[in-house]
């Protein structure tokens, strides 16, 4: 088998909010092609890979740092993943050219080589991460706020369903959010939809929104079934000096632990994603050892995918995003790290997505608990629950 790089091609391509985003096409000599893209975020976590160096080329194909690194890949032949995918590292030759163009390009490598080998792409992710593959249950966004938009001061309001099948899940998403829907639309309260296919209501009030969910689940009779989640996303609600601002309220550390500890112990939460900022490790902790064993306390901006940053004293649950890393391997990494370390895994999307669905595969191949896809009612978010229908059934390619 060869695997020595041929030609590759990044461009810019129009994300879902309308932005641009990176994708790239990498060919092997043999003829394989492979594609990835990148996600972006509507604002990034501060500890995510830099982006600036990427968003500085804009659309140019052949700006200096493309062109010198075509010259450099055409004809050459890597050992592995990691191999290729170490040119992006930190202290890669091409670290410069910024965490989206390098992912773009690590996935567009990881699917060449699948397809030199014939495998799929989580067939040649399971094989890069050796973790026992399984269907992930998926976070459904039925609610959203914070720098989402609309009046809530958290991000996501998520509803788990939890059967032995991703197909029944999926029924049971739009059965719960379908109701949902319905009831809030009646009373006038639904302003729109954000970026992730969460509802934005005129609702300022959690509590409120957590009733109507908790509610909804419970008058389906669906309670031994579906369970909560929650992505505070609370580096975004940081004032400075130790602050936080959750509607009109300034809140210390300790008054923001106490507020969570009010939700955990009168809803059924599954999932409570980023409760504190990432530099507030004491509270983290705190609340980490006070959740129920049924609830995993989850870091996203407090981990951002990156080995370095893994503390399993701090959360249960690493959130996994492959652009905060910016590497297939940066990415599987973190996912062997924190499952070694006792943790929980969730595969996660971004807030400005593109038609990209490797999340899914990720998500299967390491054997995630969860995956965060967003709600059923855009697009892009529904690509990714189609990708884990195929996967499902054993039909691992989107159709051409
Ligand atoms: C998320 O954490 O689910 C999310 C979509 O965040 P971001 O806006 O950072 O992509
Ligand atoms: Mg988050």
């Amino acid at each position: 088998m060869t695997n020595r790089v041929d030609t590759i091609t990044v461009r810019t391509i129009l994300n879902s909010q309308g932005g641009r985003s990176f994708e790239a096409n990498l060919r092997l000599e043999d003829g394989s092609i492979g594609f990835g893209a990148a996600a972006r975020a509507i604002i990034p976590g501060r500890r995510e890979r830099d982006l600036t160096a990427s968003e500085q080329l804009g659309s140019q194909k052949d700006a200096p740092n493309i062109v010198a690194l075509r010259k450099y890949l055409k004809g050459r032949s890597f050992d592995s993943q990691r191999d290729f995918d170490a040119l992006f590292f930190e202290d890669g030759q091409f670290a410069k050219v910024g965490a989206d163009i390098a992912l773009a390009l690590s996935l567009a490598y990881c699917r060449a080589q699948a397809r030199s080998c014939g495998c799929s792409l989580k067939d040649q992710l399971v094989g890069l991460s050796d973790l026992e593959p399984k269907m992930p249950h998926p976070l459904v966004n039925v609610f959203s706020g914070g720098e989402h938009g609309a009046h809530i001061s958290y991000q996501q309001l998520m509803i788990i369903p939890q059967h032995d099948r991703i197909h029944d899940d999926i029924e049971t998403a739009l059965r719960v959010y379908g109701e949902i829907e319905k009831m809030v639309t009646s009373k006038g309260m639904v302003e729109g939809y954000s970026a992730s296919s969460g509802m934005l209501t005129t609702s300022p009030n959690l509590r409120e929104l957590f009733d109507i969910m908790a509610n909804t689940i419970e008058r389906l009779g669906l309670s031994d079934h579906v369970m909560l989640g929650t992505d505070v996303a609370a580096e975004h609600l940081e004032q400075g000096n130790g602050t936080y601002k959750v509607g009109d309220e300034i809140m210390t550390s300790e008054e923001l632990a106490a507020f969570h500890r009010g939700f955990l112990d009168d809803y059924n939460f599954y999932f409570y994603e980023d409760p504190f900022g990432p530099d507030d490790a004491a509270p983290w902790r705190a609340l980490t050892e006070y959740a129920p064993s049924s609830t995993i306390i989850v870091g996203d901006d407090l981990f951002a995918t990156n080995v370095k940053n893994i503390d399993p004293e701090l959360a249960s649950g690493i959130l996994l995003k492959m652009n905060q890393v910016g590497t297939v391997s940066g990415t599987l990494d973190a996912a062997i790290a924190a499952r070694k370390a006792g943790m929980k895994l969730i595969v996660s999307h971004r807030s400005k997505e593109t038609e990209d669905t490797a999340m899914a595969d990720l998500a299967v191949a390491v054997g995630a608990e969860l995956i965060k896809v967003g709600g059923p009612r855009r697009g892009d978010r529904i690509a990714k629950y189609n990708q884990l229908i195929r996967l499902a059934e054993g039909d691992e390619c989107p159709p051409v």
